[in-house]
């Protein structure tokens, strides 16, 4: 809802006028709280207001189609972190071409800032962001959130995705045309370093 703002100089005695306004304005709200039922205020937790497409919840990790972690364990998101608050540890993969996963990896939800900046190093798109903000827990340990708990996260199907890498990267095309390019010349892994 829009607000007006009323600038008061405060050097001169404001007299009566910016009273009566403020009881005009309180009488007008209250008008359409009881009557209008056009309140600003919701039932929360069981109402909750839409938010964006974009928004910057709690974390999600994106699985393969095995269910598998789609991480590589590349470490570039516990790196870009400002608030380091990402603790990956990386175990071997058997296949040639993904090589790493993520045997621990853990965001301390205290700690983060949600300012997305591990959405945009991800280079897999293997970590998103929700729509979730309901960050509640009794102690510090619940709310340090584990691997397998930000790929089957509870209310991700009530609140949805949010921020995502391939809503705005413009320069997402480019890169997979180059990373594609690498491959037609050079084979998944990239040129092998000479002996
Ligand atoms: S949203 Fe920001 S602070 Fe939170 S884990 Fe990602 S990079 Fe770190
Ligand atoms: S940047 Fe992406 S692939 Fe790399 S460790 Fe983080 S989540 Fe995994």
């Amino acid at each position: 809802m829009s607000s007006r703002v009323f600038t008061v100089n405060r050097n001169v005695h404001p007299g009566f006028w910016p009273i009566i306004i403020g009881h005009w304005e309180t009488l007008k709200n209250l008008f359409r709280t009881l009557v209008l039922r056009q309140a600003s205020t919701i039932q929360y937790p069981e109402q909750k207001r839409d938010v964006s497409r974009r928004y910057r919840g709690i974390h999600i990790l994106a699985a393969r189609a095995d269910g598998t972690p789609k991480c590589v364990a590349c470490f570039l998101c516990a790196t870009v972190c400002p608030a380091e608050c990402i603790h990956i540890e990386a175990g071997e993969r058997p296949e040639r071409t993904i090589e790493k996963y993520p045997v621990r990896f853990e965001i301390d939800l205290l700690r983060c800032v949600y300012c997305g900046f591990c959405v945009d190093a991800c280079p897999e798109e293997a970590i998103l962001m929700s729509r979730e903000n309901d960050l509640v827990g009794t102690s510090r340990e619940e709310l340090i959130i584990d691997r397998d708990r930000l790929m089957r996260r509870a209310g991700l199907a009530e609140h949805g995705v949010g921020y995502r890498p391939t809503d705005h990267d413009l320069r997402r095309p480019v890169r997979i045309e180059a990373i594609e390019d690498m491959k037609n010349r050079y084979g998944l892994n990239g040129p092998r370093p000479r002996r």
